[in-house]
């Protein structure tokens, strides 16, 4: 700022939501020295170097995607370009969903997080060669690939950009070796300090010739190991092994008794959202506590993901989405606009163990700031079941600031909205 003005940076106007201090009201937020400096209804015109206009659009604490994957080269087609997933789409933090391993992270810290204008950390991942090619062979998967104690010491080492552990639920690993890399990941995660973040739903195939494993059996028997900081991922996945039942078609009851616990619902969105299961869930009383978009290579068109070959992708057919088109579809789904920025504000930032840097507008904190637009109108929405659904609201980003710095959206992974005729 120069002598003359109190600030650097003044979003003038706009509607300041920030569901961690309750905050909703039409003013001005200030930014000095990349921290947020002031809010307030209004603030003199001589108050800082720049003026920037925001009326008619939110104004809301920095976006967080807890479920990124932008080890870019080192994973393959499947690692995104971190700022064409962050900044670039309008979302300051990112957490790379289990990527990097013991053995990558430095590589992550220097090639990825470092340069990245995007704040980007991860969860680690529990097995020692991390999410190659989108964990695409399984059995670089099993118990004998991870190190539980080095896993430790590297986790404790890097607690600056490692947040918690990511590991995988699912039947395909489990007709191979049942739970025991979901025991190792845990100890990782206690010995850290951190959450054990646990995808659900079929990844890998079962094992040829193998007994069928039961994905109702496997999620009892996967809560207990669990505690009430670890996440549990992919809600909505129409895939077997979910919160849905495959007996009954309803909430599975462990899942209830896990968030009685403390246990927390990431959304995970990727090729694992469907409006029908979604629906159901919610309508059950399970609301997510954060949402995370799950971009990957093999899920969008990505220009720098080694494009190519889309016949051999997994996730063929899943429309293009991004972390603010997934606040759009919980809007549609019935969710209060409060609630779905909480899953990717101030709900985030705990999970992270960041609520005092990150997640809110609280003067002090990082100016980390999100500039949304609602548009009104009749937009189609569509799942990877092929459900397609029509959206009154559509959530759009306009611009946001990372210590304070303005980064502009033109992400070209950002989904075209598809307007539906009246
Ligand atoms: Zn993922």
């Amino acid at each position: 700022m120069s002598e003359t003005h109190t600030f650097d940076l003044v979003l003038r106007g706009g509607r300041i939501l920030d569901p961690a201090n309750g905050l909703d009201l039409v003013g001005d937020l200030a930014v000095a020295k990349g921290r947020i400096a002031a809010v307030a209804e209004r603030l003199p015109d001589d108050a800082a170097d720049t003026i920037l206009d925001v009326s008619g659009k939110l104004v809301t604490p920095g976006l967080i995607d807890t479920h990124a994957h932008v080890f870019e080269k080192v994973t393959g087609r499947f690692g995104l370009n971190p700022d064409m997933v962050g900044v670039r789409s309008g979302v300051s933090t990112l957490v790379d969903q289990g990527g990097p391993s013991l053995m990558t992270l430095p590589a992550f810290r220097r090639f990825i997080a470092e340069p990245a204008r995007s704040r980007t950390l991860c969860f680690l991942s529990a097995y020692l060669v991390g999410g190659l090619e989108g964990h695409y062979y399984p059995q670089l998967y099993r118990p004998d690939c991870v190190d539980v104690d080095a896993t430790i010491r590297v986790g404790r080492e890097n607690r600056d950009i490692v947040k918690g552990i990511k590991a995988h639920a699912e039947v395909g690993g489990a007709s191979r070796w049942g739970l025991d890399v979901i025991k190792q990941a845990k100890r990782i995660a206690d010995g850290i300090g951190v959450p054990l973040y646990v995808h659900l739903g079929q990844l890998w195939p079962e094992v040829e010739g193998g007994e069928a494993v039961d994905p109702d059996m496997l999620v009892e028997e996967l809560v207990p190991l669990l505690d009430s900081r670890d996440i549990l991922a992919h809600p909505f996945t129409r895939h077997p092994g979910g919160f849905i039942s495959t007996r009954t078609g309803e909430v599975h009851p462990v899942i209830y008794k896990a968030l009685e616990r403390g246990l927390t619902v990431d959304v995970g969105h990727g090729s694992h959202f469907s409006f029908e299961m979604a629906r159901r869930t919610l309508a059950a009383g399970i609301l997510p506590y954060t949402l995370g978009a799950d971009l990957h290579g093999y899920n969008v068109k990505a220009p720098t993901a080694g494009g190519g070959d889309r016949e051999a992708n997994p996730f063929y057919g899943v429309a293009p989405f991004s972390l603010t088109h997934a606040m759009t579809e919980l809007l549609t789904l019935g969710m209060a606009l409060g609630d779905v920025l909480k899953t990717v504000t101030s709900n985030p930032a705990a999970m992270l163990g960041m609520a005092d840097e990150i997640g809110a507008l609280t003067p002090g904190m990082a100016a980390d700031v999100a500039v949304l637009e609602v548009k009104t109108g009749r937009w189609q929405l569509s799942d990877n079941s092929g459900e397609r659904v029509t959206a009154p609201e559509m959530i759009v980003p306009a611009f946001s600031l990372r210590d304070g710095v303005v980064q502009e959206v033109d992400s070209p992974l950002l989904p075209k909205p598809i307007p539906v005729a009246a």
